[in-house]
């Protein structure tokens, strides 16, 4: 069997920061370190920083009073800041800067008098972040069904914003429902859906294309894992996302020539190898790595984390 390592994969610029913001804090900080959800939306990223001592947590209050926390690389509302500040906290953001980015347009168009559509799905960390930025300003539209139900004439001043973990078909689909019913409707300045998303799509995209089956290594609350899988689903390939090995399920691969791995930007490369490995032992066959785009994007860590590192020393 030739199994197709697709390039990118895994680790995104984000999460890599975020992943290293946790790291570094432990080692400064020590343990029980509390982060506010999930710091990416990956089972295993997230059990071993469990086994070091690290509390997650989904309500801010169940942070001890002076605790330091972490925010996810999804971001977080100012209300939840207001309350972690509130209980004498010290706050590391790991937010992606890529999300802070749609934070900030949300902030700017609400203060110029504009509502916003925000394209992404609701309840995901992301979009309950950005819609804390301006509540009141912002209505989330999960479908081109959401468009008809909006309640905005073509006087009222509107703009779209996008969830950067979303499938590109899906929201220009979305997107051309909203152009098509409000014409006037402002475009944000730059594509908010993140190029680790599109560069690891366009690959799943060119190169599922020539295969049986998709393998999409990930967690099923990565809304950009899931998103690889479906896109394969689309274009007519078999396609499974697997958080591990152990999900691996040998009948999907009885009379198959060609594999494509993909991963998607919140699972580890060691998981994608021991699949790797385990198709090679049970299908025999040899590994190929193909790149569609080659991606060089480093976020620095965070300037509460860097002051907090410069104030103390490591253990
Ligand atoms: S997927 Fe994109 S937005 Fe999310 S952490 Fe990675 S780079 Fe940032």
């Amino acid at each position: 069997m030739r199994i197709l390592l697709a390039n990118p994969r895994g680790f995104c610029a984000g999460v890599n920061m975020a992943i290293q913001c946790v790291e570094e804090a432990v080692k400064i900080v020590g343990t029980p370190l509390y982060v506010y959800h999930e710091i990416v939306h990956n089972r295993h990223v997230v059990q071993q920083f469990v086994r070091q001592g690290v509390v997650f947590v989904d309500d801010i209050d169940e942070v001890p009073s002076h605790s330091t926390v972490i925010f996810s690389a999804h971001g977080v509302s100012p209300d939840v800041r207001k309350r972690a500040k509130g209980r004498g906290c010290t706050m590391i953001d790991a937010t992606c800067p890529l999300v802070t980015k749609v934070h900030m347009e949300a902030i700017r168009y609400a203060r110029q008098g504009y509502h916003i559509l925000l394209v992404g799905h609701a309840g995901h960390d992301e979009v309950v972040g950005t819609v804390g930025e301006a509540p009141g300003a912002i209505s989330i539209v999960e479908s081109p069904a959401d468009v008809e139900k909006l309640p905005f004439t073509d006087a009222d001043p509107l703009v779209y914003l996008t969830q950067t973990t979303l499938s590109m078909d899906d929201a220009n689909l979305i997107i051309d429902a909203i152009k098509k019913r409000y014409p006037h409707v402002k475009s944000p300045p730059s594509e908010d859906i993140c190029y680790a998303t599109t560069n690891r799509q366009h690959a799943v995209r060119d190169l599922g294309r020539d295969v049986d089956v998709v393998l999409v290594v990930g967690s099923r609350n990565s809304s950009n894992s899931v998103r690889l899988t479906e896109i394969s689903q689309n274009t007519g390939t078999r396609a499974y996302l697997v958080d591990d090995v152990s999900e691996l399920r040998h009948e999907w691969f009885d009379g198959v020539e060609n594999v494509l791995v993909t991963a998607g930007a919140s699972a580890p490369e060691h998981l994608v190898r021991e699949i790797v490995d385990n198709l090679l032992t049970k299908h025999g066959g040899q590994v190929e790595e193909r790149h569609v785009v080659e991606e060089d994007m480093h976020f620095e860590l965070p300037i509460s984390l860097r002051r907090l590192r410069e104030r103390a020393p490591v253990r």
